[in-house]
C-alpha cells in the first residue's frame, strides 16, 4: 500500500530538514585490514581467507599500515584532527556474515575527528558539511539468500555466505547533523556523496565504484518545525548505493515524515531500506539509542600511535584536491561557470584533461566529448569512458583538422569509424578515403560544374551579392562527397567571379 506523502514544496515550507550521512568507503589496499588475505572484487567465494578473516580461535589481528595511512589521507582531505592515539574497539553482535561475532571498529578514540567538507552545489554556491569523525573498521562477509524473491531472506530455502569481503578495510565517514539545508536537502546530500567519491578517487585510496559496493551510505533524515527547535526523531535508511538513490531517499523521507507530523503522528526511530523499484523507503527494524553493542577496546590490538612527523610525511604526498583541480583547469581552459558545470555533469573532466594532454586544444577536446561523443554515449546508454574511443584518438582527429587534412564533416565520419572499431583515426581516414581534397584541379572542375548548373547564382555573385555562395559550396561538397576544403573552394569561386 502506498504511503501518503506531502507535496515536497509544501513539506519544506512547513518543516526544517536535518540530515546525517554515514558513508562507508571500501579501501583499495592489496590486503585486508588485519591479515594478509587478498582484497579483490569478484573472486571465487571463500578463496581470499586466512584464519583471521574467519575469526578462528587463536588467530590474531595485525593492523595494515597502508590502511591507516589511507585513513590519515582521507582525514587530512576532510580537514579532520588526526588523533595522536587512536584505538580499535570490538562492536559485538551476531550475524552469520561476521564469523568473529564482533566487528573491529573504532569507538571513542577514532583516528579522524571533527572536520568539514565544502561541497559545491549546482549553482556554484558552497555548502559546508560538518564531519564528526572518519574511523577505520573492517567489513563483514556477504550473505546470499537462495530460493526467495529478489534474494530476500524471507521465503529463502537456504543461505550462502562468502567471507572474501570479511576483513576488508573500510572508513566510515560520519557527518554531524547537517543543518540549514532547507529545500536543497536532496541536492546537498547527493553533492556531498559525489564530493566524497571525487576525493577518495583523487587520493587513490578506493575504487569508489558505487555499483560494486565500494561506497554506500546510511541516510538519516529528521524534520522539525523551526530551525530553533531541538532535532526531531530521525529515520535511518541503510546502505543506499547510488547517488540518485541518496537524493531520492532524502526527498521521500522529507515527504513521508512531513505527512505524518502534519497529521499529529510520531516518527519512529527506525532503520529503513530504499527500494529502487518502487522509489520508496520501507520500514525495517525499530531502533533505539539504547542499541548496545558492548563496545570495549580490542585487547588483541595495541593503540595506534600517529606521530606529527608521520602526518607531515603524508601531507607532503597529498595530491591536488578535486575542487582545487577544477578551479585550476577552469582558469587554464578559460571557461565560465556554466561551461565547467556542463563538463562536470557529463563526467568528462578526466577525459578532456587527458585529451588536452595528448595535444588537443581545450576547446577542441570539449567540443567532441560534450557534443558528438556525449550524444553517442547517451544513445548507447553507456558512459563516455566506456565508448571505444580514447583521448589520444580525439586528439589525433583534432590534429588532422588543424593540419587541414579533415574538415568538420569528415572528422565526424572519422569519429564514427573509430567508434565502429575500424581502427585509429589515421587508419579510418585511410580505409574510408576521407582525406580533404585540396587538389585545385578537382575543385576547379567541380566549381565549373556548379556554375553551369546554377547560372542565376553566378549572376548574383558576379554582381557582388555573396549571399548565395553557400549554394555553390554545397554543390561542390556534394560532388566531392564532402571532401573538398571549404576554404579552397571559396578561393576558387572568388577567382572565377572577378
Ligand atoms: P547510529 O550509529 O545509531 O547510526 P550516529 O550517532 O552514528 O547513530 O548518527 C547517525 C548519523 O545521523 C550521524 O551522521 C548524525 O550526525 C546524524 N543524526 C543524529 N541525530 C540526527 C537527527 N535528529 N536528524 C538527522 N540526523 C541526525
Ligand atoms: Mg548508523
Amino acid at each position: 500500500m502506498a504511503e501518503k506523502l506531502m507535496k515536497y514544496s509544501e513539506a519544506v515550507k512547513q518543516f526544517d530538514p536535518v540530515l546525517g550521512l554515514e558513508t562507508h568507503v571500501e579501501l583499495s589496499t592489496k590486503t585486508k585490514l588485519f591479515c594478509p588475505a587478498e582484497v579483490s572484487f569478484g573472486g571465487e567465494p571463500n578463496s581470499q581467507l586466512t584464519p583471521v578473516s574467519l575469526g578462528l580461535p587463536g588467530s590474531l589481528p595485525v593492523v595494515n599500515k597502508t590502511a591507516v595511512d589511507y585513513a590519515i589521507k582521507l582525514g587530512l582531505a576532510l580537514h579532520c584532527e588526526i588523533a595522536e592515539w587512536s584505538q580499535f574497539a570490538r562492536k559485538n553482535y551476531f550475524y552469520p556474515d561476521m564469523p568473529r561475532d564482533y566487528q573491529i571498529s573504532q569507538y571513542d578514540k577514532p583516528t579522524n575527528g571533527n572536520g568539514y567538507l565544502d561541497v559545491e552545489l549546482d549553482d556554484g554556491t558552497i555548502f559546508r558539511v560538518p564531519i564528526e569523525r572518519a574511523h577505520i573498521e573492517d567489513d563483514a562477509g556477504k550473505n546470499t539468500h537462495v530460493g526467495g524473491a529478489d534474494g530476500r531472506i524471507e521465503g529463502a530455502d537456504h543461505s550462502l555466505v562468502d567471507y572474501n569481503r570479511a576483513g576488508v578495510p573500510l572508513i566510515e565517514i560520519v557527518t554531524k547533523p547537517i543543518e540549514g539545508v532547507g529545500e536543497r536537502a536532496p541536492e546537498i546530500a547527493g553533492a556531498y556523496m559525489r564530493a566524497i567519491r571525487d576525493i577518495v578517487r583523487a587520493l587513490n585510496i578506493s575504487h569508489a565504484r558505487m555499483e560494486q559496493g565500494n561506497m554506500r551510505a546510511d541516510v538519516n533524515v529528521s524534520l522539525r518545525r523551526d530551525p530553533s527547535d531541538p532535532f526531531g526523531t530521525r529515520s535511518e535508511t541503510k546502505n543506499v548505493n547510488t547517488f540518485r538513490g541518496i537524493e531520492k531517499t532524502v526527498q521521500y523521507e522529507i515527504r513521508r515524515q512531513a505527512q505524518i507530523l502534519s497529521e499529529g503522528g510520531e516518527i519512529l526511530q527506525e532503520t529503513r531500506h530504499w527500494d529502487e523499484a518502487s522509489q520508496t523507503t520501507a520500514g525495517g527494524r525499530v531502533k533505539s539509542d539504547a542499541d548496545d553493542y558492548r563496545y570495549f577496546p580490542d585487547p588483541d590490538l595495541v593503540m595506534l600511535h600517529i606521530t606529527k612527523e608521520h602526518i607531515e610525511e603524508i601531507k607532503a604526498q597529498m595530491p591536488e584536491m578535486p575542487r582545487e583541480r577544477r578551479n585550476r583547469l577552469k582558469a587554464e581552459w578559460g571557461l565560465n561557470d556554466v561551461q565547467m558545470r556542463d563538463i562536470l555533469n557529463a563526467d568528462a573532466l578526466d577525459l578532456i584533461e587527458a585529451t588536452v594532454a595528448e595535444g588537443a586544444t581545450a576547446a577542441g577536446a570539449r567540443k567532441w566529448w560534450l557534443g558528438e561523443l556525449s550524444r553517442e554515449a547517451n544513445a548507447k546508454g553507456v558512459t563516455l569512458e566506456e565508448l571505444p574511443i580514447t583521448p589520444a584518438d580525439v586528439a589525433e582527429i583534432e590534429k588532422l583538422i588543424a593540419d587541414g587534412k579533415l574538415n568538420d564533416k569528415l572528422a565526424k565520419q572519422t569519429v564514427a569509424g573509430v567508434l565502429a572499431g575500424e581502427g585509429t583515426p589515421s587508419e579510418v581516414v585511410e580505409k574510408r578515403g576521407l582525406k580533404v581534397v585540396s587538389d585545385d584541379g578537382l575543385i576547379d572542375k567541380a566549381v565549373d560544374e556548379a556554375f553551369a548548373a546554377n547560372p542565376d547564382v553566378v549572376e548574383k555573385l558576379k554582381s557582388g551579392n555573396m549571399k548565395p555562395m553557400g549554394v555553390i559550396i554545397g554543390a561542390v561538397m556534394r560532388a566531392t562527397r564532402g571532401q573538398a576544403d571549404a576554404k579552397a573552394v571559396t578561393k576558387v569561386v572568388m577567382s572565377k567571379i572577378k
